[in-house]
Order: structure tokens, then sequence, then C-alpha cells
């Protein structure tokens, strides 16, 4: 990782970064079990007529990218029957979490392997297998954050991204959904001989392990149409459509009516949409909604309440691009995910409701944050100690992250904001990054040195407190603002817009640049005819701050 720290040595940072881009490609900069890569996954799936019973054959393309001779995969809960590299029977041990393979030696600084692994038992997580309210068994995918091992053998980190095909075969009745492309439908017999439908569907673009899924249930297909047309990567339009239990059909379009000019929003604003189609299930998944690559999946009781709204459909199709085509490399740095598709399903209120209601959205988001009292006063947004991965759910990756874009846009200004966030995600799309890359990139785009930045909002727990008096000069004409930062999470740098308000109503506004020193106040005045209404602080929702303004 390259920290261009000062503008002055611009020219060694570009040089060294060149010379290791080289050295070690960006998908080679993997934390987890470094020494290899899953390029592709062809994973096939028998699915039961009733119960959880499942039988699997994964076939991995597997290249080394440094000398070992085991390959190690996660895989909980299910057995192994026979494991084969190359077409060759090979050597393996089974312990609780993983299975080890024997590879055979090879030459070569990157040698590929074909890994195939028979497998299969009762699964209990990671495909979320249940009866319906009907009694009709389902079948969902829900991998977040590790829990694809519960049935993919996989190196399953963000960090290891890959292609997939799903050969997935069910009894009849169920539609079959999966990332990327249909490719056939076709009538089979499974190892046991029973009749099924076998549905194949191909990624062809690399994605993580906890975004490759399959649903398998009688969904109904309501069909949004092509969307998006001139702005997708793969193809000329994205052909989008909602899957939902036959009942909940009444309810469609509802929170789906405007998903086209949704993904138009960001493909103007970030670029191409990655996959090919988009699809929206109703399903089992754990979470309100999950962004799996080109098949969102969403919590079923919001189709069925029909309480279900356009701003979840925005954040998980914000995360198509953040999160799905540019993944972080590390669970500390969730927020790039997280942040971006709550800041960009508020550009989606701003481009759909306008400006008040933007401001309305970006309020609650700060108040998320103000009023947690778990995360946000003890950790930093990059969080290196948590452990427990579901933990980073929380206000710091999702609020915090979003409200800390906000006020990046305006320390580097809208044009710059926007150029960086279309080189960063041009640069990494189908691969994955750090802080520091977005950083770069923002640095490079607005010519600032951004690290003060990235450490005070990103590296350190907690938010200023600002408290400002005023009073009003009547020799002068003038409103005289003292503002002081109590410096409880240590001081910050951060402009602050003040308004006073004449008894008009006329806001009459002036910026004041903090220092990152705590308790000295520093003091604005504001021109007025005659004493004002009010005064208030950051009336237009841009500073990430708890704001507290009294009349001496
Ligand atoms: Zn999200």
């Amino acid at each position: 990782m390259i920290r261009a720290r000062l503008r002055v040595v611009l020219s060694v940072v570009v040089v060294s970064h060149a010379v290791l881009s080289r050295a070690v490609p960006a998908q080679d900069l993997r934390p987890y079990r470094p020494a290899f890569d899953v390029v592709d996954y062809a994973l096939t799936i028998d699915l039961p007529d009733t119960g959880a019973t499942i039988r699997g054959n994964a076939l991995l393309t597997v290249t080394r990218t440094s000398p070992s001779d085991t390959l190690v995969l996660d895989l909980l809960d299910l057995g192994v029957d026979r494991v084969t590299v190359d077409g060759r029977a090979a050597k393996f041990s089974r312990q609780p979490a993983t299975v080890a393979i024997v590879l055979p030696h090879k030459g070569g600084s990157r040698p590929q392997y074909k890994v195939s692994i028979d497998y299969g038992g009762v699964v209990t997580d990671g495909l979320i297998v249940r009866q319906d309210s009907a009694g009709r068994w389902t079948y969902f995918g829900d991998n977040w954050p590790n829990r694809a091992r519960h049935w993919i053998p996989s190196i399953d980190h963000p960090s290891d991204k890959a292609t997939v095909t799903w050969r997935v075969r069910t009894p009849a009745g169920r539609t079959v959904v999966a990332n990327g492309k249909l490719m056939s439908t076709h009538a089979v017999r499974d190892a046991n001989g029973a009749e099924r439908v076998e549905y194949v569907w191909r990624e062809s673009r690399r994605i993580p392990v906890y975004l490759m899924v399959i649903a398998a249930a009688p969904l109904e297909q309501f069909d949004l149409g092509e969307t998006d047309c001139g702005l997708a990567e793969l193809q000329r339009c994205v052909p989008q459509s909602v899957y939902t239990a036959p009942e909940q059909r009444g309810f469609l379009p509802g929170p789906f009516a405007r998903a086209g000019e949704i993904v138009q929003l960001f493909s103007n604003l970030v670029g191409p949409f990655p996959y090919e189609k988009l699809s929206h299930l109703q399903s089992s998944t754990r979470f309100g909604g999950m962004e799996n690559a080109s098949a969102i999946f969403y919590a079923d009781g919001g189709f069925r309440r029909r309480s279900m709204a356009d701003g979840v459909v925005a954040h998980e199709t914000a995360h198509q691009w953040f999160g799905d085509a540019v993944t972080e490399r590390d669970w500390p740095h969730l927020w790039l995910s997280e942040g971006f598709a709550t800041y960009f399903a508020a550009l989606w209120t701003r481009a759909a409701r306008g400006d008040s209601a933007f401001r309305v959205q970006m309020a609650e988001i700060r108040d998320a944050v103000l009023t947690d009292t778990t995360v946000v006063q003890k950790h930093p947004v990059i969080d290196t100690i948590e452990t427990n991965l579901l933990a980073l759910l929380n206000r710091n990756s999702y609020e915090k992250g979003g409200f800390v874009l906000h006020m990046l846009r305006a320390q580097v200004g809208e044009r710059a904001f926007f150029d960086a966030v279309r080189s960063y995600y041009a640069k990494h799309r189908h691969a994955t990054a750090v802080t520091d890359d977005l950083r770069a990139e923002m640095e490079r785009a607005s010519h600032q040195n951004l690290g003060w930045f990235f450490d005070q909002w990103l590296r350190r727990p907690g938010y200023p407190e600002v408290a400002a008096t005023w009073s009003y000069d009547a020799g002068t004409h003038e409103v005289v603002i003292r503002v002081a930062q109590s410096g409880r999470f240590g001081a910050f740098q951060f402009p602050v817009t003040l308004a006073a308000i004449d008894s008009a109503g006329v806001a009459h506004r002036a910026t004041l640049h903090m220092v990152a020193t705590s308790g000295a106040a520093q003091q604005l005045r504001i021109p007025l005819a005659a004493a004002p209404a009010s005064v208030a602080l950051d009336p237009d929702v841009e500073l990430l701050a708890a704001l507290k303004v009294v009349h001496e």
C-alpha cells in the first residue's frame, strides 16, 4: 500500500507505485490464504424435494501465487466424499472448518489447478432452507460475512474474488435465480435418478464468495424491462426484474417502480452498471436487504406487509458498484461498502425528491451517529480491533462512513469528488480496494493533501462537539459569534457555516474554519444592520458534529 503523504514527493510516489504494481498484481494483495487465488468456481448443487440435505460438486480453478503444496479451503458442517486435482484423485484431510488438499508439484511462477470436491449433507446456514407460509420449500443463499463456508468449499474472504457458474438441479415448481446471466434451463436427472430442472447461471465478473448465491423457490418474475440503456458495461441495457412469491405479485412494481432511474443515476455518477442483469428478490435473508451481485435479496417481511420503500432498493443497488464491483480487501474497510451505499441512497433521495429531502436524510444520518453510545464514541470507522464481523454492521460503517463522504465532497468540491469516485471505481472494479486507494484518488483529483481528513474522521473515534455563543454589536452593526469545540474526542479541523437569520427570515451566511486546537474559541463577525432573530450553526447539514448555539 502506498501512502501519498505530501504532494512534493508525488513523483517519487508515482514511480514506486508503478514498480509495486508490476511486482504484485492487485489481485495478489490478499491478506487471507495469500498463496492461492481462486479465479473461478463452477458449482453444482442438487436440491431435494423437501428438507435441507444437499449434494454438491465444486470445481475450482485455482492459481498458486506463491510456493505452497497444500490448498486449504473453508467448509463447515458438510461431508467431503472425494477430491480430485486436474482429474486425478487427491489426498485431503477434513478438519471441522477446512479441507486441506495436497497439490501435485508443478513448475512455473503461477501454476493453475482444477480442484474438484464432491460433498454434501444437511446445510445449517449460508443456504437458508425453510418452508414459506404456504408450506412450500424455499432455498436462499445468505452468505455475509463468512457464512458461504457452510455450503460452498471456498476461500471465503472478500479479498479473493472469482467468476462463478451455478448449475442448480431442483424439483419442478421452483424458479432458480443466481448471479449473472441465465445460460440454460432443461430437464435432467439428478445423482439419484430423480427428475429435475437444471438451471445454469454464469457470472462473468469476479465477485467475492459472500455475494455468490442462488434462490430456488416458487418465485414469479415481474419484468421491469430494459433499463440504463447505453450506460451498462456488458451489454447495451440492463434487464431488471423482481421475483416474489405469487401472493405478493399485487405489490409490484411498488418500491421498484423507479429501479431503472436508480441504476441510471448511479451509472451516470460512478460508471457503467457492472453486471449482466439486475434482479430483486423476496427472500429469506437475515438482513433487511443483501446486495448479492446482480441478484439483490430483500427480507420477505417488507413484501408481505407491503411496507418496503425505494430507499432500501437504492442502498442495495448502490452496492452493485461499491462492495460488489469494488470490494473492500479486508473487513476494517467495510465502510467503503456500507458508507458508500448509505451516501448514494441519500443522493438518490436528492435526485428523486429534491434538496430539502436530502438534507432531512443527512440530518437523520447525523442523528444516528450522535445518538450512538456503543460504537461511534469508542471505535474508529476503520476498526482493526473488532473480530466479530457482524458487529461491524454498525453506525460507524454505515452512517458515519456515509456522512464522511458528504464532508469529503464539501472538502474537495463537487467536481473533484465525483471525478475521484469515478477514477477510484474504474481502477478497482472487479478487484479490491482499501481506504488509502480512495484517498489517493481524492488527493489526485483535488490537489489536496487529505491525510489529516481521513485520519481524523476514519481512524479516530467520535466527532467534534461544537458550541457557539452569539451577541449583537450595535456599534459596528455586526453579529459576533464565538465558536469552541470541547475536544472530548480530540480536536478536529473543519469548516462550519454560520447563519444569522434576520427579522425577515433571510439567512446571512459566513464560514468559519476551525483549527484543531481544543478549548480556544474562534470568533466570526457577520455584518447585519439590526440584531438577528436567531443564529444557526451548520444550517445546510454539512458537518458531522454535536452542535449547540446560545444567545449570550
Ligand atoms: Zn449495505
